[in-house]
């Protein structure tokens, strides 16, 4: 089905990224509660929220996901990207705009790389390149600790820049402060105001 109204080349990339400060925050914590859904046999638990664009009614959708690994030998191995990209799908959106991940870091598996907030893992990088919804050069990936002390953002081709850097190369990715968020409701106009002044800087 051809895509009705969908932005012009010359408009897309601030089209995907005309989210607002308040969407940021909300998926973010959006991932944080879907984390709380998460099954790992390592308690390691990964929430992921994906915010979607409908180009002809100019409408946002938030898509959720967490992971599901029950046992080290399971033959089920689900990432939270990967469920909140399904559910995107499903609903037939034009674009992914944003995706929040909400974890512990760890080593990353593919690339060895230490990472202050935990990104998309290698496949998921991989599935999020290779997605037809998504602008590698325009849709914002945000990674956050699970208390958002640390969160991380740039575009998918800034984290799968970091991740292929050179060994010797130094590579960073952009960083948000938030404020202490268990006093702290996403629209509290004090989020707003860090997250417009990020932005604007
Ligand atoms: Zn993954």
């Amino acid at each position: 089905m051809a895509v009705l109204n969908s932005p012009q080349p010359h408009e897309r990339h601030q089209f995907y990224q005309s989210q607002s400060t308040g969407n940021v925050v909300s998926a973010l914590q959006e991932a944080r509660l879907a984390r709380e859904q998460a099954r790992s046999y390592r308690n390691f638990k990964v929430g992921a929220a994906i915010v979607g664009l409908t180009f002809l009614s100019r409408e946002l959708s938030l898509f959720t996901g967490y992971n599901i690994k029950p046992a080290a030998d399971s033959h089920i191995n689900i990432h939270a990207e990967e469920l909140a990209l399904q559910a995107a799908h499903a609903e037939k959106i034009d674009a992914v705009s944003l995706v929040t991940i909400v974890g512990d870091t760890q080593l990353d598996q593919q690339s060895g790389r230490e990472m202050l907030t935990l990104h998309p893992c290698g496949l998921c990088r991989n599935a999020l390149d290779d997605d037809p919804l998504v602008l590698n050069d325009s849709t914002l990936v945000f990674s956050a600790l699970p208390d958002f002390s640390t969160v991380e953002y740039g575009t998918v081709n800034d984290f799968t820049h970091y991740h292929h850097a050179d060994p010797g190369e130094s590579v960073r990715l952009r960083q948000l402060s938030l404020p202490p968020i268990d006093n702290i409701l996403p629209t509290d106009p004090a989020y707003i105001d860090v997250l417009n002044r990020r932005f604007s800087a």
